[in-house]
């Protein structure tokens, strides 16, 4: 069927002279996420992304599903484009939507008139195809108030549309607009909401995860893969940096007092994300942390583990409630990988008594016996780089 997607810009249309560059970005990001289902031809032309497909072929239904999730679109419709007359128009109705009005026990139409050469004002079109779609459909009955249905005629510059009811998209911003990020992601609840919603913001995300073999198995390392490929649906493909971490949670154990274990593996899991981000261009680290969750994520700990990089750290889950961030992680689809009961790096060695008010001298004293250094370095030279994509096999 002659069909088209009309996705309505968010946030972008309020953006002045970089309006530009983020439609420029947003048309990039729709028709890479949108390869895979075939040839579509994308445009955009007043605030409006017109995807429409090219070939026979193209599966429709599987790029519908992607439009709804990519970032920088609040509407998606899905219209079928007609003659800018009225008779046009209405037999349009009647062929795409007739069988939504045959259910309906009452309707309205809403016209908007964006080509201002069109001889008819928005409140005339509606009139006009009411009436008559009032004859056609009389068990229908009209109701401009509270209609169990509503019928959309757009006049634009090429074509008018109709269509039935939008859908919310994904909102936020295009992916890319706000730079890159290296996020840390566990295979906890909370780095993959954190993950998802600065990329929702409009930036690029590159993950690292720590991994201590033989002390977490290669389950957890693939449980943490399948994370980030389904937080690809929203942010595109991503690289995920594997950090081998055996070697420094040891030295930690065997060298430093248990109470600051965590804070000072935290540390190094910092400043290696860092290392690894800048050379890829990460101005930012994102973390999943959550004030008062754990000992860890106390104020006094977040300076201590924050002391030792010079990028912002951005943590959007700081202040939410754990049932907050739990409905997103059901919204994006992770919740149920992130409950498969895997164990993380961050559960190997922690301290009976962690220190939750520590100062940044202790924590300094407290790590004075380790090569933190050559540590450092071995890690970062040991860090495997696996790039994820959506359309990627489930890996658990
Ligand atoms: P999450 O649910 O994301 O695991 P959490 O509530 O379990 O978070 P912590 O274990 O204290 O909290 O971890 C805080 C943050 O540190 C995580 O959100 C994540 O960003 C990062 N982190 C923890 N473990 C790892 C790991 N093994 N690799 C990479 N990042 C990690
Ligand atoms: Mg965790």
């Amino acid at each position: 069927m002659n069909e088209i997607f009309l996705l309505k810009l968010g946030e972008i249309v309020l953006k002045g002279s970089n309006k530009r560059q983020f439609e420029n970005r947003l048309r990039q990001n729709v028709r890479r996420r949108l390869k895979p289902y075939g040839e579509f031809d994308v445009y955009i032309m007043q605030s409006t992304v017109y995807v429409k497909p090219m070939d026979e072929n193209a599966d429709v239904e599987g790029a519908w599903e992607a439009c709804r999730s990519i970032f920088g679109i609040v509407n998606c419709c899905r219209c079928k484009p007609c003659e800018k007359d009225l008779d046009s128009i209405f037999d349009a109705v009647v062929e795409y939507l007739g069988e939504d009005l045959e259910c309906a026990k009452s309707f309205k139409v809403e016209s908007k008139r964006s080509d201002k050469a069109f001889p008819m004002t928005s409140i005339q079109i509606s009139q006009d195809i009411g009436g008559r779609l009032a004859e056609r459909y009389p068990d229908c009955a009209v109701d401009v108030h509270k209609p169990e249905y509503t019928v959309f005629v757009e006049v634009r510059d090429l074509a008018a549309y109709v269509h039935g009811p939008a859908v919310p998209g994904a909102g936020g911003l295009p992916t890319g607009v706000g730079g890159r990020a290296m996020c840390l992601l566990s295979g906890g609840i909370d780095s993959p909401v954190a993950a998802y919603m600065m990329a929702k913001r409009g930036m690029e995300i590159e993950c690292v995860h720590f991994f201590s073999y033989p002390y977490t198995s290669e389950l957890a390392k693939n449980k943490v893969l399948e994370l980030a490929r389904l937080v690809t649906k929203y942010c595109g493909r991503m690289t995920v940096n594997i950090v081998s971490f055996t070697e420094i949670q040891e030295a930690i154990r065997d060298n430093c007092p248990e109470e600051f274990f965590t804070l000072i593996m935290r540390r190094f899991m910092m400043e290696i994300s860092q290392r690894v981000g800048k050379d890829d261009g990460c101005g930012a680290l994102i973390t999943g942390e959550n004030l008062g969750q754990v000992a860890s994520q106390t104020m006094e700990a977040m300076t201590v583990t924050g002391a030792v990089v010079d990028v912002p750290i951005f943590m959007p889950l700081v202040g939410m409630d754990k049932e907050e961030i739990i409905s997103i992680a059901r919204k994006i689809g992770t919740l149920e990988t992130s409950i498969l009961p895997y164990e993380d790096c961050c559960t190997v060695f922690t301290p009976r008594h962690p220190k939750t008010k520590p100062s940044l001298g202790q924590v300094l004293r407290a790590e004075r016996k380790l090569n933190r250094e050559e540590l450092i370095e071995k890690a970062v030279a040991s860090v495997e780089k696996i790039l994820v994509q959506y359309h990627d096999e489930p890996l658990i």
